[in-house]
């Protein structure tokens, strides 16, 4: 069983502070990887339920406790656990310095995989994975992002056209994107659609995604499509905005939509938009947009969620002795 103790408040370490807190750098590393819930602060036997002690050298835990076993013979608890097990850095078979590197790269609007094999000598597969790797950290938090609104909050929503894409061996397909803004606070919600059978303007697709990120109660104001029409049977209050109407009324969605839109466009071209990945990556940019000050720290969090260090998840996996030994490398 795996202890979790999130310490840290709110880091915010600029691209090159990080680098040069963590550079070659192990064990600050893992010291703040400790701090964000990514590794445990302790584990307890699952033999003799105390605790066991980390050995830096190997990054393992052990018991090493005698416990009696007949009348004057003891023996050595021989339970061991790797500090990695469950975790984000689970089969790294690089120093994880590098990763605390490669992740503040990733979370970059100037992320390249040029620089990681130039600075920190990943080859193109190692960095290939890692970014897929890190992307579904984003990508889980994206599907999972906060809900937006409550009761008199007014939200607007709109799915907007966003661009053709040429999946490997597929027909073009289009993808849409779900958003959500509050008009005052401009917290917003921006979910992309192009999966098989969704329907960017039916009530099918778009019905379930308003009730997972809109809060109940909030003042929808959206345009006049048919998908719309039962929202206010929904626990919604529903206002349509027309077109005819004056700025103030449309106008803030149009504008900070289309400024995002004209942002993730920009980035798009750079990162490929035909890739198989195309959610995890756009859950990249996603990310780095809406944590400006401090991704790495938010990043982290996210990860710590993700791969919970063992036994920190509600389902503990169990280990047989056997599976033990195997974990001693
Ligand atoms: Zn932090
Ligand atoms: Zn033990």
């Amino acid at each position: 069983m795996a202890t979790v103790e999130i310490t840290c408040n709110e880091c915010e370490y600029s691209y090159y502070l990080f680098i040069s807190m963590f550079y070659t750098n192990t064990p600050n590393f893992l010291d703040y990887l400790r701090a964000h819930g990514v590794l445990p602060t302790g584990v307890l036997c699952e033999k003799c339920e105390l605790p066991c002690t980390l050995r830096q050298e190997t990054n393992m835990f052990y018991c090493g406790r005698y416990v009696a076993v007949q009348k004057q013979k003891r023996k050595q608890c021989n339970y061991s656990v790797s500090l990695f097990k469950g975790t984000f850095l689970e089969n790294v078979r690089v120093p994880p310095w590098k990763i605390g590197l490669f992740v503040n790269h990733f979370l970059q609007t100037f992320w390249d995989h040029e620089t990681v094999y130039r600075c920190i000598h990943f080859s193109s597969k190692t960095s290939v994975d890692w970014r897929t790797y890190c992307s579904e950290v984003t990508h889980n938090w994206m599907c999972n992002q906060e809900p937006i609104g409550g009761p008199k909050i007014s939200v607007e929503i709109d799915a907007t056209f966003f661009v053709k894409r040429n999946p490997r061996g597929r027909q073009l397909s289009d993808v849409w994107l779900f958003c959500g803004i509050e008009r005052e606070s401009k917290k917003k919600i921006i979910i992309p659609l192009h999966k098989e059978g969704q329907d960017p303007q039916s009530a099918e697709t778009l019905l379930p995604l308003i009730k997972q990120y809109i809060r109940i109660g909030s003042i929808i104001i959206s345009d006049d499509c048919t998908a719309y029409k039962t929202l206010s049977t929904e626990g919604y209050v529903h206002k349509v905005f027309s077109h005819n109407a004056n700025f103030e009324d449309s106008g803030i969605h149009k504008q900070t939509i289309e400024k995002q839109l004209r942002k993730i466009k920009k980035w798009s071209k750079r990162v490929g938009m035909r890739s198989e990945n195309f959610d995890q990556y756009f859950s990249q940019y996603l990310f780095i947009d809406t944590f400006t000050e401090n991704p790495v720290h938010q990043f982290f969090l996210e990860t710590g969620k993700l791969y919970r260090p063992h036994g920190s998840h509600p389902r503990p996996p169990v280990y047989d002795s056997d599976e033990v030994d195997s974990l001693a490398h």
